[in-house]
């Protein structure tokens, strides 16, 4: 393994890391993965607990895509999709449209997250400007937000940690405080909650309608904000203000789509329905870079015109619609359909409720911990009764994730927020493994301080 690691750290500049911590912690190289499981050059094996960056449904290796992907190689990898289009491609377009929430009707291919929202900012954009709105053209995002890291998503994101170096360079995006239900100022509490929090963004929008576009927002979640989970109510009060104000609903449902709320999406705990919808990472269950993002008829048609009109949507990738990921995309949704994947989820939900509430009985400066779904969060907090945070210079999530990785669990925690995001297929004794070795890290890393 170590010549390898020598060879990656020669030429790889990997994501979302600052190379000179990898002169002590090199990259670890994986051979192999099965279900939970990554396995190293050593033979070492990881329970990947964030299902590799939130994408993976049904395991490392599952044979059903495996099969799929097969099948699909020996037919088509790939055609330009202009003009063209593909069996796979069409037959995810019918499924998916029968999954998602009612009312999205056209769907736009990209090929990772921050594209569709990419596709989404324009599409709002144009719209508006297509139907005689031109005044329109601003986005209304929410504090701590996160859409994905090109200049487009990455303006609406609210993470400074991500985007304060490029400030000058994104765009004047509106800014409202969005729900924060741990340290939640209006007293309430996230399962009763009416949603009080939303004033602010109902003062913004009532002054500024008139330039706004577009809202959008992560549907339940604030994952990379560290797994931030928010009352429903919010998404409904959110539904009847953009109607009220001629407002585009952009769900970003890249992170919580596909079943990892506990239901297909996470706009379904409200029962509402955006008017763009971008989705990604698990649509290809962990497997191929593919994004979709949905829209209503209503969008549609105001780009349905002659040529010279100069109304056409003119964005393309050139992996647009590619044969592969469709066809994984398409077995994805099989297995959904014919495991009964939510049903069988709601039930280990709750045993990783269970598992994970009585280990944090054991673990102190635990302020909260949060669950939805698929998702649970620990939040750590230096003191429990002001709710105060631990300097991120400390980077306690970072240590706990190398105390992790050498028992063998894959956690990488946001900050101070150690989360589990497991594949669907964990087993009971797989989550017991997660969950154990979990708190032996945060009380080896507490004990160590
Ligand atoms: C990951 C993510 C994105 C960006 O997707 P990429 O495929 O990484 O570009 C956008 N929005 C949310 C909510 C995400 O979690």
């Amino acid at each position: 393994m170590k010549e390898l690691q020598e060879k990656d750290l020669k030429y790889i500049w990997h994501p979302c890391s600052q190379m000179k911590d990898y002169e002590n912690f090199p990259p670890i190289v994986i051979k192999k993965g099965e279900g939970v499981f990554l396995e190293d050059m050593n033979g070492k094996k990881y329970l990947d607990a964030v299902s590799s960056w939130w994408v993976n449904l049904f395991g490392h290796s599952n044979k059903r895509i495996n099969d799929a992907i097969y099948r699909q190689a020996n037919k088509l990898e790939h055609v330009i999709f202009a003009n063209f289009s593909h069996e796979a491609g069409i037959e995810l377009a019918e499924r998916i449209i029968k999954v998602v929430p009612k009312g999205l009707s056209k769907i736009f291919f990209g090929d990772n997250g921050s594209s569709a929202i990419e596709i989404a900012l324009k599409l709002s954009f144009q719209y508006h400007q297509q139907v005689g709105k031109k005044k329109k053209r601003k986005f209304v995002a929410l504090t701590d937000a996160y859409h994905g890291e090109t200049l487009g998503a990455l303006s609406v994101g609210g993470v400074d940690l991500y985007n304060q170096i490029y400030k000058p360079l994104l765009l004047d995006v509106i800014r409202v405080d969005g729900p924060d239900c741990f340290r939640c100022k209006y007293n309430q509490n996230r399962e009763n909650c009416s949603g009080e929090c939303f004033e602010s963004m109902e003062k913004v929008v009532k002054e500024k309608h008139e330039e706004i576009t577009a809202i959008i927002i992560e549907p339940m979640i604030q994952c990379a904000a560290g797994m931030k989970i928010y009352s429903p109510q919010y998404l409904k009060k959110l539904r009847v203000l953009c109607d009220k104000y001629d407002i585009n609903f952009i769900a970003d449902e890249v992170a919580v789509g596909f079943g990892r709320t506990g239901k297909m999406f996470g706009c379904n705990h409200a029962e509402v329905s955006p008017d763009i919808m971008c989705t990604s990472k698990g649509l290809t269950a962990g497997y191929m870079p593919l994004s979709l993002c949905l829209m209503t008829d209503r969008i549609y048609d105001a780009f349905y015109d002659d040529y010279n009109t100069m109304k056409a949507f003119l964005h393309s990738h050139s992996y647009s619609g590619n044969a592969l990921g469709c066809a994984v995309a398409v077995e994805t949704l099989k297995i959904f359909e014919e495991e009964d994947i939510l049903q069988k989820n709601l039930e280990k939900s709750k045993l990783l409720k269970e598992k994970i509430e009585n280990a944090i009985k054991d673990i102190p400066y635990v302020g909260e911990y949060r669950q939805i779904g698929m998702v649970g969060a620990i939040e750590l907090v230096k003191d429990k009764e002001t709710k105060e945070a631990f300097d991120w210079k400390e980077r306690v999530g970072y240590q706990i994730y190398k105390i992790a990785l050498e028992k063998g669990v894959l956690l990488r925690p946001l900050g101070n927020i150690v989360y589990f995001m497991p594949p669907y297929v964990i087993k009971e004794e797989e989550m017991e493994r997660m969950v154990n070795i979990a708190k032996e890290s945060i009380l080896e890393y507490f004990s160590r301080k």
